[in-house]
């Protein structure tokens, strides 16, 4: 998971233009065993922050293997959703929405798409942690990069979330280029892999995630690299926001970057959901 390797609370990153409309819609909960604090404290340091608008997405519990420090048991659903509907109603300021960040794991739709059906997300967010059973973004398993080819790898990886917006699961894909988060890269030219995916995004009308998270994790860039950000933007996919906090130090983390940022991608509008319905607004 994107949170594992840095758990560290953010410095302090209040949004510093007036009149911000970003949002931050990738916050994660203690429930999914590797992210710290209470929920009313990710909503306070949002406020605080200036936020617009900001939404939990925390792991959905995952359907092909079982670890506790991954995500929450899929008993506990209900109970995740029940509480941040409980906390939007207390801090109605926060215009908080209800997500949940699904990971794309191809040889079970089925049991992702029934669960994601059982609660009334506002948006889905899909992600790709897993290259065909491996967790490649976890510590742990730092080693199954020797093992591979890395202009493989990445291909492949590129390949999957091309897949997973096809997949029609999902309503925004993660940090979508995931694989840079260990600063291991091909030396390969990334024109055409780039090229192909975002037209099968663009044609799958998914919108993307602009994450800081990243800038946390040994890369130290933005999820996703400019050149794929501005391929995005020219082919009309829309972008969402997010900061992947797994403590409330995080939420919007160094989002005073983001503006130029977007500006300089081409990106001038962000999407945000309500019952699974997108609708964009201009920055
Ligand atoms: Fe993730
Ligand atoms: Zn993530
Ligand atoms: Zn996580
Ligand atoms: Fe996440």
């Amino acid at each position: 998971m994107s949170g594992t390797a840095a758990r560290g609370q953010g410095p302090e990153t209040p949004i510093s233009r007036p009149g911000t409309r970003l949002v931050d819609y990738h916050l994660h909960t203690p429930r999914c065993g590797h992210a710290t604090g209470s929920l009313d404290d990710y909503v306070r340091t949002g406020l605080e922050r200036g936020l617009a608008e900001m939404g939990f997405a925390d792991h959905l519990p995952l359907v092909h293997m079982h670890d506790d420090t991954l995500s929450m048991p899929v008993a506990e659903l209900p109970a995740y959703v029940a509480e941040v509907l409980e906390l939007g109603r207390r801090y109605p300021e926060a215009a908080l929405k209800l997500g949940i960040e699904a990971d794309f794991v191809p040889t079970h739709l089925d049991r992702i798409a029934s669960l994601v059906a059982s609660q009334p997300f506002d948006y889905v967010i899909g992600s790709v942690h897993f290259i065909d059973g491996w967790g490649f973004d976890d510590p742990r398993f730092l080693n199954g990069y020797r093992e591979r080819d890395l202009p493989k790898l990445w291909r492949r990886y590129f390949e999957l979330l091309g897949d997973a917006a096809e997949s029609g699961l999902f309503d925004i894909l993660a940090h979508p280029d995931l694989i840079k988060k260990f600063g291991m890269r091909p030396d390969v030219d990334m024109g055409e892999i780039y090229a192909d995916c975002v037209q099968r995004i663009a044609a799958s009308d998914v919108a993307i995630e602009v994450s800081t998270a990243g800038l946390r994790k040994p890369v130290g860039e933005i999820y996703p690299a400019p050149e794929f950000l501005r391929l995005c933007c020219e082919a009309g996919i829309p972008v969402a926001l997010g900061s992947d906090a797994h403590g409330p130090g995080e939420v919007a983390y160094a989002f005073d970057m983001l503006p130029d940022f977007l500006a300089a991608c081409g990106c001038r509008q962000i999407a945000v959901f309500e019952g699974r319905v997108r609708e964009l607004r201009t920055l």
